[in-house]
């Protein structure tokens, strides 16, 4: 039976290095076979080929890989593709690789289904199951990554934290699973192109902060008005939007990194001259920028996406006042990989 054996990739790349000299072997072959299980992504044992035969053999009494497996990739007719990934105790997250003709960005989880309870979002409706370990983040991008390369002949080139579930509520693991992301011995990736977006934890928006991260800040925002969001984003009773401010604008003073807001306009939700103002002002506290999403219908017709003009509306308000607004239209619709819509349906 496998379960007393442990998850090598669990190991530090010194605790690895402390194995093999402790084995009687040299401390450099714990660099040859952290570069197997990282950068080289080696889903077992047989594949360190570099490794004599006997050193595997003992690799696999003592540890177990657990990999990540594709279980079923969707491929839109836009070239988005949707991987269903089973993971080593059989639950299922979703990540999407999105193309444009200069970039690959791909759409990781960070948790099984999530405790958030937003009113829009199909993910919500599966509950929070648990969190991601470091290395199942970690596969999600390199087998994006890996897909990236075969459909569209080039590298990941982005990254962002917005599939299933919360980053913020499984930080540790998150921020893990970058510093191998953004490490030489991992992806070597800049953060730069990676964007975490958050639902908005006041506390963890400092701590992140404090922790002098480098990578960018986005946040799901949706309504400037506490009535408002409350409704939609039930959690906001429980962090405000004053608290979301004040922890911005402690992010802002730490690392000088613009804010991008995230913004589904909604039909007799959030189409009011009223949210408009709104969100103008909270546009004034720190430098930021706005990308309103379209809204993926998500099954029972609760929310509809707002009317044109009510969108037009915010555009031209914001674009008065000199705020960077885009138009972000969704991508995957017809495998149910955008924005809101990764429940496992399959
Ligand atoms: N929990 C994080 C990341 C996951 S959601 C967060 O809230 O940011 C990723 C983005 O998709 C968020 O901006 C979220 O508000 C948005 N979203 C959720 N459901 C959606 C839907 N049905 N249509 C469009 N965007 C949606």
């Amino acid at each position: 039976m496998d379960v007393k054996k442990k998850d090598i990739r669990a190991l530090t790349k010194d605790q690895l290095r402390f194995f093999f000299e402790e084995n009687g072997d040299k401390p450099f072959r714990g660099n040859q076979v952290y570069e197997w299980l990282w950068s080289k992504g080696a889903h077992s044992f047989e594949d360190m080929t570099n490794i004599s035969l006997a050193t595997r053999r003992m690799l696999q009494e003592n540890f177990i890989i657990n990999h990540i497996r594709v279980d079923q990739m969707q491929r839109s007719t836009d070239g988005t593709i949707k991987n269903a990934v089973r993971l080593h105790d059989g639950l299922i997250v979703e990540s999407v690789l999105i193309p444009t003709p200069t970039r690959t960005t791909a759409c990781i989880s960070s948790q099984v289904g999530c405790s958030l309870d937003c009113k829009f979002c199909a993910t919500a409706r599966l509950k929070r199951m648990r969190n991601l370990n470091p290395d199942e983040i970690y596969d999600q991008v390199k087998a994006i990554d890996n897909e990236s390369r075969l459909y569209h002949n080039r590298p990941l080139s982005n990254i962002v934290f917005m599939g299933m579930g919360e980053p913020l509520m499984n930080y540790k693991n998150v921020i893990k699973a970058i510093d191998k992301i953004t490490s030489s011995e991992g992806m070597g990736m800049s953060p730069k192109r990676i964007t975490l977006s958050t639902s908005g934890v006041p506390k963890m928006i400092k701590k992140m902060a404090d922790d002098d991260v480098r990578f960018n800040l986005a946040v799901s925002l949706h309504s400037a008005i506490d009535e408002v969001r409350t409704s939609i984003m039930p959690f906001n009773s429980t962090f405000p939007l004053a608290d979301l401010k004040e922890s911005l604008e402690y992010w802002y003073e730490k690392t000088k990194s613009r804010i991008t807001y995230e913004y589904v306009v909604w039909k007799g939700i959030n189409d009011r001259k009223e949210d408009i103002d709104a969100l103008i002002r909270f546009c004034s506290y720190v430098p930021c920028k706005i990308n309103l999403i379209e809204y993926n219908p998500i099954d029972d017709g609760e929310f509809q996406q707002a009317s044109n003009k009510a969108i037009d509306n915010y555009i031209s308000a914001l674009e008065s006042r000199n705020i960077v607004v885009n138009v972000r239209r969704s991508r995957g619709k017809d495998i149910d990989a955008a924005c809101g819509q990764l429940a496992n349906k399959s």
